[in-house]
């Protein structure tokens, strides 16, 4: 017996950067996972039915780098350079916010995925256990890491995120994974990273982490270190375990050999890069190299949203604009960057695919719009005319989470209220008080 069958719905999968459509299939789920896809089911083997008819069946999207909470401070800060956007901005108001905060934060920004049709996210923030309870309730996929920054406080944030490993990783049926947070390079220490992948190694577990953002920080590097961003993040250990690196929008070809070499997966997120003007990874080449690169959305307060699909369409324009090839980032690439890539690069095995024994975590895209119609290739109308409002009904886990834009698992009236009454009181800004200090880099 299957707890749920959708009917006559088209079902999107992606098989080596190539969209498949099967047509007016039927999607049974049992338990957490995809029973059968077949084009015609008994509805009387299944417990509950749903009309898939004028929708598109896809993978749910993977956000492989967001800091959800970051949802508070979405356009607190447009417009400025990036040592201004923290130096200024969200460093200084980040210092405001209480674990309840960071808790209302997520929720929001869970909403909005899900409203998106993501199903997972790799995020990286304070009070991660705050938002693990978000995310636990939301019905969300997560593998979360709690930011650690070098100071006088690091063994006590290495006891820290240990203990929220120990009792965060596998929870919620294994919809909730953990792993190790350094923030970056320029705020961690060489001995410190060396700590943090000693600690990672000894958890099993793996790190994420951002890297090589912008040309100054590359310059930096060599300047204190002797050493790129890459190969010292390599050299303190932290490629000995399994890793995501954002951004890592400047990098030598000895860089790409040696993500390609550690399988270190690399999350863009094209539109932060583009607002900050920091520049982007050169995706092409580093996919050719076998690094994994997947799609993230970075935190609202550089990005404004969480929509993976603009993530994934923003690069594919971008790459082709790079390279003055229009073959370039195809459509079929760019929906598996934003799936089954991001699956890889979070070593998550069963997610990412619309296929039988995978997880069921899934979307289901209204079709009959304007601004989709008429269909003469579903995959194009899904990375270059779908909105997020398009997504009627997602699925998490096996679970349903949203269905016909109604959010089933978080009361998003209460949500709205508690981030509004909040807002006064976080955006106070002392700029005497900061998280961290983004150092004063060489010009670029
Ligand atoms: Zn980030």
């Amino acid at each position: 017996m299957y707890d749920l069958l959708i009917q006559r719905v088209d079902v999107l999968q992606i098989a080596s950067g190539r969209p498949i459509i099967l047509a007016q299939h039927d999607i049974a789920i049992t338990g957490q996972r995809i029973a059968a896809i077949a084009p015609a089911i008994s509805p009387g083997l299944a417990r509950e039915t749903l009309d898939g008819a004028g929708h598109l069946a896809i993978p749910g999207f993977i956000n492989s780098h967001a800091h959800i909470a970051m949802s508070l401070f979405r356009g607190v800060a447009e417009d400025v350079p990036i040592e201004e956007w923290f130096n200024s901005f969200i460093w200084p108001l980040e210092t405001n916010l209480t674990p309840e905060d960071v808790y209302w934060g997520a929720l929001l920004g869970l909403a909005e995925m899900i409203e998106a049709g993501v199903t997972c996210v790799a995020d990286h923030y304070f009070a991660a256990d705050a938002i693990a309870q978000a995310v636990q309730e939301s019905g969300m996929r997560a593998l979360l890491a709690w930011t650690l920054f070098s100071g006088a406080d690091e063994q006590d944030q290495l006891a820290r995120a240990s203990q929220f490993t120990q009792q965060w990783h596998g929870a919620a049926s294994d919809r909730i994974r953990v792993w190790m947070g350094p923030h970056a390079p320029y705020t961690c220490t060489p001995s410190f990273l060396r700590r943090v992948a000693q600690t990672a190694r000894e958890l099993g577990v793996g790190i994420h982490i951002h890297l090589a953002e912008t040309a100054a920080q590359v310059a930096q590097s060599m300047a204190a270190h002797g050493q790129s961003p890459v190969q010292l993040a390599r050299a303190t250990g932290l490629f000995d375990v399994p890793a995501i690196a954002a951004h890592v929008a400047h990098v030598t070809p000895e860089d790409i050999a040696t993500l390609a070499a550690h399988g270190v997966a690399v999350a863009v997120t094209p539109k932060t890069e583009m607002k900050l003007g920091i520049g982007v990874a050169p995706v092409t080449a580093m996919r050719s190299a076998g690094v994994t690169v997947a799609l993230g959305s970075d935190g609202a307060a550089s990005n404004n949203t969480y929509d993976v699909l603009e993530s994934a369409r923003l690069l594919a324009l971008l790459e082709k604009l790079r390279l003055n090839d229009a073959r370039a980032l195809p459509i079929g690439v760019a929906l598996e960057m934003a799936t089954a890539a991001g699956a890889r690069a979070l070593q998550w095995d069963d997610i990412g695919l619309l296929q039988v024994g995978a997880r069921a975590d899934l979307a289901l895209v209204q079709l009959a719009t304007a601004h989709i119609q008429p269909l003469h290739d579903l995959a194009a109308a899904l990375l270059y005319s779908s909105q997020p409002a398009d997504v009627s009904t997602v699925i998490i886990d096996g679970r349903m989470v949203m269905r016909n834009r109604e959010l089933l698992t978080i009361d998003k009236p209460r949500v709205l209220r508690e981030v509004a009454a909040r807002i006064e009181r976080l955006t106070q800004r002392h700029t005497e008080q900061r998280m961290a200090v983004y150092p004063d880099l060489p010009v670029e």
